[in-house]
């Protein structure tokens, strides 16, 4: 089933297939409460489509970010695990990276500052941009700097307008929770340091098949499902970049372009490094 009427998230493209239909659902993580159970619940389409021009699985509806995100109900310090895994991933950047007392840490979505926690600990300045202001609020008083917005480009240039750039942006699982994909990407090229690292989480196609992940899918998590399936099996295409070079060009690549530079020679040479660049 084709759904021309779609636009792609990512491309813009607009030849959509529906691959999954799990009827009309209502919002996860919006639990009714006692008194409004009278009422009617509000219900939206929970359908899964695939992009043919650039292979991004993603969810036809969205809905609105401050539907989903103004008042939350998921603290992520109630999963242990998610705090392990923060705790391991900061350790690792602040081995292989030299922070200090005029670094920033920014995580975008940074929740009730599971993460950031482990950089203040050490005295490195953190920044957390965290749209739920009942979860920011839980955040500034454990001590992490945050504020309550949504992030995207308007609010990167605000804050380089201020002079804030970061050393490192932390966005784990948070791309898929995005409607406005492009926006956050750009939004990260502008609040990056020229020789900062971009930290990005995303979950994996191929797993949500093997592993029958369809309870994953909700209407929060609108995309992103990043898999390189279909131009292997397709085109017999392997990838000359890991994904860490590949953001690396990219983030750099927009960069350029927001700073005015020469974008035919910069791409030119993007297509040299990647021509030269050994196939693994
Ligand atoms: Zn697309």
């Amino acid at each position: 089933m084709s759904n021309s009427f779609l636009v792609c998230r990512s491309c813009g493209g607009n030849d959509l297939e529906v691959v999954l239909s799990l009827g009309c659902t209502p919002l996860a993580n919006a639990l009714l409460t006692e008194e409004n159970l009278s009422e009617t619940e509000e219900t939206y389409p929970l359908e899964v489509a695939f992009c043919r021009e650039c292979s991004l699985v993603q969810l036809t509806e969205t809905v609105s970010p401050e539907k989903l995100f103004r008042d939350y109900l998921y603290f992520s310090s109630f999963a242990d695990t998610v705090v392990q895994n923060a705790q391991s991933i900061s350790k690792r950047i602040m081995e292989e990276h030299p922070l200090d007392s005029r670094s920033l840490v920014v995580e975008i979505a940074s929740n009730d500052g599971y993460l950031l926690q482990f950089y203040n600990q050490e005295n490195i300045p953190v920044l957390g941009i965290e749209p739920a202001q009942n979860i920011a609020k839980v955040a500034l008083q454990r001590g992490i700097r945050t504020i309550s917005e949504f992030f995207g480009r308007e609010l990167a240039q605000q804050l380089r307008d201020q002079g804030t750039q970061a050393d490192i942006i932390h966005a784990n699982n948070v791309l898929a929770h995005v409607a406005d994909l492009n926006g956050v990407v750009a939004g990260i090229a502008i609040l990056l340091k020229s020789n900062g690292l971009a930290v990005i989480e995303v979950p994996y196609l191929k797993d949500l098949v093997d592993y029958v992940e369809f309870d994953t899918i909700y209407h929060e998590a609108g995309l992103l499902r990043l898999d390189s399936t279909h131009a292997h099996m397709n085109l017999g295409w392997r990838p000359r970049w890991c994904l860490r070079q590949a953001l690396e060009h990219t983030v750099n690549w927009h960069r350029a372009w927001i700073d005015g530079q020469d974008m035919g020679n910069i791409s030119l040479r993007q297509i040299q490094a990647y021509m030269t660049a050994g196939s693994s």
